[in-house]
Order: structure tokens, then sequence, then C-alpha cells
């Protein structure tokens, strides 16, 4: 159809919006097909989100055919066909983990309860602010007239991580690579799974041949990838985070590619003995905004310890957030 994708950013202001904004208007989530973005941001950031909607009408695009901007969930989510969840409450100094979930819990009780309220009847709902699985649940749970099918939490980012280590380990290019797997949570207990996938239709560990470098440096190297690029530059990957952001969602309302897969974190109906209900990431084959989690892989006593590592500490984040009231 050639009505305009409404597509909701939040945090729009932020590092991860000033690299999103300028690809979705200039097609990278849906072509030639015309995108009204509503963005929303906190009251004392809205003049700065005022600059950058300077800088999208410098750009002249021609997809883009609309922007809106406002801190009021309600109006900015009205009527969206999706929704990218991105702006959070970061960790400040002396912060404990009770606090981040509760100040995030406040954000993601309203944003949820508001696209219940407003949003178009098919939408989806992308989220990225951190902690994100959790951070996901939490909206849903506020969002009891949506499918829970809808949401989802970005763990791409990591799936694509785990891509670029890989095809640089064996030397091939990203496109021989396929059926990635990220597991668990989009956090240092993630597990990047190189049984499944595939170099250029050989098992990846096989092709590797080196347990200690799966193990010691692969899945930390991907794990911790975030801390490393701040290291680096000073800033966080804000522009891989954005261009994850946009992957996901694209595959989502497309479709992944053919005997391919991509990593989402969704809710779990229990496939892999992950506990039904926790926002975990899987393997999903997506076509025309839907998943499906893919089933029959086996999985041995190794994979088995590192997913079981990272779905129990989304069982604690979902206890936590469930004695704060906030699912
Ligand atoms: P960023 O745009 O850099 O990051 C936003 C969120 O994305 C954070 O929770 C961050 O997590 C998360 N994230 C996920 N993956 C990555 C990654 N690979 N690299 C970096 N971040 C990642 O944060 P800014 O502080 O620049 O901007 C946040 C904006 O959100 C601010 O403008 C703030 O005003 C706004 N905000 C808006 C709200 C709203 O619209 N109601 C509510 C809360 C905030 P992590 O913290 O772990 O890095």
């Amino acid at each position: 159809s050639s009505d305009p994708l409404k597509v909701a950013v939040t945090g729009a202001a932020g590092q991860i919006g000033y690299s999103l904004l300028f690809r979705l208007a200039s097609g990278a989530l849906a072509g030639d097909r015309p995108i009204e973005l509503r963005l929303l941001e906190i009251e004392p950031a809205l003049k700065a989100l005022e600059g950058v909607v300077m800088e999208l009408d410098d750009c002249a695009f021609p997809q883009l055919a609309g922007v809106q901007i406002g801190s009021d969930p309600e109006q900015i989510f009205d009527g969206v066909n999706l929704a990218l969840l991105v702006g959070a409450r970061p960790r400040g100094p002396g912060m404990e983990r009770g606090d981040l979930l509760e100040a995030n819990g406040a954000i993601f009780t309203a944003q949820g309860q508001a696209l219940n309220k407003v949003a178009a009847d098919d939408v989806r709902i992308g989220v990225t602010g951190n902690p994100a699985n959790t951070n996901a649940l939490i909206a849903m749970s506020n969002a009891p007239d949506i499918p829970q099918e809808r949401f989802s939490a970005l763990t791409r980012l990591d799936h694509n991580r785990a891509i670029s280590q890989l095809a640089a380990k064996v030397g091939a290019p990203v496109t021989s690579i396929k059926q990635m797997t990220i597991w668990g949570n989009h956090s240092a207990t993630q597990y990047p799974d190189l049984f499944h996938a595939t170099v250029d239709g050989k098992v990846a560990a096989e092709v590797v041949d080196d347990q200690d470098w799966l193990e010691n440096t692969f899945i930390p190297t991907v794990a911790k990838r975030g801390a490393a690029i701040i290291e680096a530059r000073g800033s966080s990957s804000a522009a891989s985070a954005a261009s994850a952001t946009i992957d996901a969602a694209h595959d989502w309302l497309f479709g992944s590619a053919d005997n391919d897969w991509v990593s989402m974190a969704v809710r779990s109906d229990g496939s892999y003995d992950v506990p039904e209900g926790l926002v975990s990431s899987f393997p999903v084959v997506t076509e025309d905004g839907d998943w499906t989690i893919v089933q029959g892989l086996g999985i041995d006593e190794f994979s088995r310890a590192r997913i079981d590592a990272s779905t129990a500490e989304l069982a604690e984040e979902r206890d936590a957030v469930k004695e704060l009231g906030l699912i």
C-alpha cells in the first residue's frame, strides 16, 4: 500500500535516534513507501529534537511524508503501525539494579498503556532501550488488547556482531554465514550459537574447529562488544544499534531471507525449555509481520547450560519487576 507507514520512535533526540531517523526517512525500512515519523521525547529533550527535525527537513527525503514530535505517548502513538521504543533511562552513578528497573518500569508501563489505547490494529513494537527484554515484557503486560506476539526486544545487533566476528575468523564474507542464533537475554549472559550457524552450508563450529576460541574469544567478544566500542570510541555503539533496529523491523514486516533465520527476543511459548512468558531471544523465521520460532534444533550440553544461565537471569528480572508491581 502507498499509505504512509506510521513509525513511532521514542528517545528520538538520543544518540541512536540520531542515526535511526535519517535511515528510516531515506527508505532503509520500507523502500519507496512513504513514512510518517512520530517522535517521542521527554519534555527537556524536545528542543534538541526540534533541531533534529530541522535536519530531517533539510534532507528533503522524498519518502518522508510527515514528522510529529511530542512528549505525550497517547498523542505520538496514535495510529502507529510500528513503534520503536529506543528511549530508556540509563543507569546513573550509584543507581542499583532495582532503581533502574523501577525507572524504566514507569516509562514502559505508560508506553504499553498508551499503545494499547491508540496504536493501529496492526501495530508491531520493537524495544531497543535497555534492559530491552524486560522492558518489552513490561510494555506487553500493560497492553492487554495487543496480541503478545506483537512485542519483541532487540537482539539483532548481537546477531549481526556474531556474524561479523565469525566471518572475520573464517575469512569468509558475511553473506556466506546463515542461521546465526542469539539465545536468551540482551546482556552479558547472551549465548551466540555456532552449532547451528553455517558457513557456506557447513556447521560453523566445525569450520572453526576451535572450542577454545568459541568459548573464550567468540562468545565474550560478541557479548562485550558494546563495552569495547565505548572504550575505543568514547561513546556508545549508537549507529550499529540503529542499523540493527532497522534490520529487525525490516525483516519482521517484510520477511526474513529464504533458507535463513534471524534472532529476535519474543515471548517464549516454552520452546527449547525456555520458561513460558519470558521475552527471550530465539531463532525465528519472519513473514508479513509474524514470527515463528524455528523448531527441532538439537541442543547439546554446552548450549543447554548457556541458554539456561541467560534465561535464569531473565527470570530474575521478571521476578524483580513483578515484585515492583509492574507486570
Ligand atoms: P542512546 O540513544 O544511545 O540509547 C538509548 C537506549 O538504547 C539505551 O537504553 C541504551 O542502553 C539502548 N541500547 C541498546 N543497544 C545499544 C547499543 N548497542 N549501543 C548503545 N545503546 C544501546 O541513549 P541516549 O541517552 O543518547 O538517548 C536516550 C534518549 O531517550 C534521551 O534523549 C532521553 O531524553 C530519551 N528518553 C525518552 C523517553 C521517552 O520518549 N518517553 C524516556 C526515556 C528516555 P544502555 O543504556 O544500556 O546503553
